[in-house]
Parts: structure tokens; C-alpha cells; sequence
């Protein structure tokens, strides 16, 4: 008998088989309490969290959540409506100001999260006429874009402009209606595009280029804006989104491009027309955790001195991890999706939170414990992380 309910039959039997596996339902993992920017209490027990995004430490920072609870005290809980039938607040437009001015760029829209910036700007910004050429490994917010528009999607092998070059050559005068797609920092293996080489390319075949740097905001740079900066191309990017819910600490997503032209295409973008705008206390921790970004490179570079320990005492132990130092470390494990899951339990049960990725999240298909650093990590913490994966490459060992 039909079932709206039957095609879902599978991933229950998965999900039911990786629960009976490991004793842990690893997908709904509830945090009871959080202590810190770095701690929870998860099975009631005090655990580090090392899978977070935030790569600043900013959830907790006191001017920012002195600056969210006057926002809640001043202007109410929630906004209740969108921005084109409810109007802007004041705060909304001053933070695309301040985006602006950050970025260097004649426009900057803001969005209720990263997820609607990428769908807005992907679904809007091209149509049936254009083509959008995307590196393989993006994000499913990107995919999902394309999935809400009707632009040819032409994807290309992960961080390979040899491959993008091809693809671009093969559309011929269609090239100056295309919009490449990358990402500063890859989110599940924490490597960078090689933006140079693919800026030279968009440039010579007259297309456009989005870089999504929702990694690498306040992590990338001198000044944090992401690897457009760090490599010295920013002048040569067309768009750049990103998200308020890694470094910045709160949720809300943005664009800026250096094309006045995007303040036109706002009132045409359906994922910004159609949900409610940001909360005024999510708008207020932002702008501040923005203006502490600017501020101090102290906290980006206790970041870095975090990423590097913990890559290279993971290296040095013989770990397969992604292919440089980043704040976001895969480590790819030679075992099952079951034995996956057992080992990240293992690791909780010492103490330390990781994300469990399995395929088909996983670039390569192969599941991967993934780490994810803080300037907020203490020493000590990652001294814990580190004895906490020489055990559990014993156990590794003694499976094999
Ligand atoms: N882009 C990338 C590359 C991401 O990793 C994410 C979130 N993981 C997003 C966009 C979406 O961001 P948000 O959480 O603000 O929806």
C-alpha cells in the first residue's frame, strides 16, 4: 500500500542499525547545558566542545551579549515579518552599512542565515539564460540554490582550475553568463580554493565569481575578511556571502559585491522577500562581534596557534587528515560507517565533542570525525583533544 511515509524506510533502518551499533543516536545528540564557549554538559557529563564554528569564541563574549540583551530589552524578541512588508529596522540597514565599509564594497544585503543568502543569491542572480559552474565540493546551500533556479548547473572537480578552464573553454561566448562558485575554506576537509589561479581564469574568459566564505570570515586575512583578502584578490571577486553563525557567533547570512548593482536584484530575491528578517538581538551581536573582528587580530591569531597544535600532534600520531593546517581538521578514518560512529562515541565518552560526517556529506565518500578549532580553546583543552585521540588510536590499532 502507498505511503507518503515507505521512501523513508531506509534511512530509518540506517539510522535504527547505527543507534543499535554504537548504544548512541549520534544525529541527536542534545546538548543539556552550555557552559562555555568551549563546554557543554552532554550525558551529563562536562565534555569539550571541539565542533562548533566558532571560531572566534564570540558566543560568550560579554559585549556582545551585552549589546544582544539591550537589542531584546529595546526593540522585542523577533521582528515578526520580513523586511520588504514589515520595513527594516534601523539596525538591519546599519549592519549592511558596516558590512559595506568592512568589505570595501557599494553593497551588502543581509539575510535571515547563510542557507537563504546562498539560496537568494544563486536562485536570483542567474536565470535560464546563465550557467553556474560550481567546484564539486560546495556546500548544500549552493546546491540548493541552484536547485531553486533555473540557470544550467555545471559542476567541476573539487580545487581543480585545470578542470574549471576546460568547462569555461567548452561554453564559449556563454562564458560572460556564467557565475563560477567556490568556497574560501572548505567546510569538511578545511582546504582553501586556489582563488588566484581561478580569479586568472574567470578573468580571462570574461565570467563571474562568487566566493562563499563562510569559513573563512574572520579567519583568512589580515584583517579577517577571508581569503579574497589573504590572497590579494578582493578587487577581482564579484560576490562574496558568508554567515554571522561561525566567527561572529550569532545566525543571519550576507552578500557584498563590488557591483552597485545587487541592491536591485534585493527586491527580486524571494528567499529575502518571503521570511522573516533577523531577530534585533541577533543583529546587535553581530554588528559587535563584527567591530571586535575589525578591532584586534589577537583572537585570529590564538586561533591559528590552536589549529596548528592540534593538526600537528594529529599528523605526528599518523592520522589521514585533510591536506593543510586549518581550523577546521578532517580526520578521514580507514574504517566503516558503524566503526565511525563507535569511535566518535569513544571520543565523547572521553570528553570531547567532534562532528560525525558520513557519506554522502562526506567529499571522497568516506566517513570522517571532524574538529573544528576556537580562539577560546585553552591549552589545556587541547592537550585534552590530543590525549584523547592517542587513545583512541590505539583502539583504532588494536581493530585493524
Ligand atoms: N556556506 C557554507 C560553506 C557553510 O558551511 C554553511 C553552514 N555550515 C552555510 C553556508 C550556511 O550557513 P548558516 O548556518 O548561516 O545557514
Amino acid at each position: 500500500m502507498a505511503n507518503l511515509f515507505n521512501k523513508f524506510r531506509s534511512l530509518e533502518e540506517t539510522r535504527a542499525g547505527l543507534v543499535a551499533g554504537s548504544g548512541v543516536d549520534p544525529f541527536h545528540v542534545v546538548v543539556e547545558r552550555v557552559v562555555s564557549a568551549t563546554e557543554a554538559i552532554i550525558n551529563g557529563r562536562k565534555v569539550i566542545m571541539a565542533g562548533t564554528n566558532n571560531y572566534l569564541g564570540l558566543t560568550f563574549d560579554p559585549e556582545c551579549v551585552a549589546a544582544a540583551c539591550r537589542a531584546v530589552s529595546e526593540e522585542g524578541t523577533g521582528t515578526t515579518g520580513s523586511r520588504m512588508a514589515n520595513g527594516s529596522y534601523a539596525a538591519h540597514v546599519a549592519l549592511e552599512n558596516e558590512l559595506a565599509a568592512f568589505f570595501n564594497c557599494p553593497a551588502a544585503i543581509v539575510f535571515s542565515t547563510g542557507y537563504i543568502a546562498n539560496l537568494a543569491i544563486l536562485s536570483t542572480l542567474t536565470g535560464s539564460e546563465d550557467v553556474i559552474l560550481l567546484d564539486a565540493d560546495c556546500h548544500a546551500s549552493i546546491y540548493d540554490g541552484t536547485r531553486l533556479g533555473s540557470a544550467q548547473v555545471i559542476r567541476f572537480q573539487h580545487n581543480n582550475p585545470a578542470d574549471l578552464e576546460k568547462r569555461l573553454q567548452r561554453l564559449g561566448d556563454r562564458a560572460g553568463n556564467t557565475l563560477v562558485v567556490v568556497e574560501g575554506i572548505y567546510s569538511m576537509l578545511g582546504d582553501r580554493a586556489p582563488l588566484r589561479e581561478i580569479v586568472d581564469m574567470k578573468n580571462r574568459y570574461g565570467a563571474f565569481l562568487l566566493v562563499d566564505e563562510a569559513h573563512s570570515l574572520g579567519v583568512l586575512g589580515q584583517q579577517g575578511r577571508g581569503l579574497a583578502e589573504a590572497l590579494e584578490v578582493e578587487a577581482e571577486v564579484d560576490f562574496i556571502t558568508g554567515t554571522f553563525s561561525k566567527s561572529l557567533g550569532s545566525i543571519g547570512g550576507f552578500c557584498v559585491s563590488r557591483w552597485p548593482e545587487l541592491e536591485t536584484v534585493r527586491y527580486a530575491m524571494r528567499p529575502y522577500i518571503f521570511t522573516a528578517s533577523s531577530s534585533p538581538s541577533l543583529i546587535a551581536s553581530t554588528r559587535k562581534a563584527l567591530e571586535i573582528l575589525h578591532r584586534s587580530s589577537a583572537l585570529r591569531k590564538k586561533l591559528w596557534d590552536n589549529a596548528t597544535q592540534l593538526y600537528q600532534g594529529l599528523a605526528a600520531m599518523g592520522f589521514e587528515l585533510g591536506p593543510e593546517i586549518s581550523p577546521v581538521i578532517a580526520v578521514r578514518l580507514p574504517a566503516t560507517v558503524a566503526e565511525t560512529t563507535a569511535l566518535w562515541n569513544e571520543l565523547l565518552s572521553q570528553g570531547i565533542y567532534v562532528n560525525l560526517v558520513l557519506p554522502p556529506a562526506t567529499p571522497g565518500g568516506k566517513p570522517l570525525l571532524r574538529c573544528s578549532l576556537s580562539a577560546a580553546h585553552s591549552q589545556a583543552q587541547i592537550n585534552a583533544m590530543l590525549d584523547a585521540f592517542s587513545h583512541f588510536k590505539e583502539k583504532l590499532q588494536a581493530h585493524a
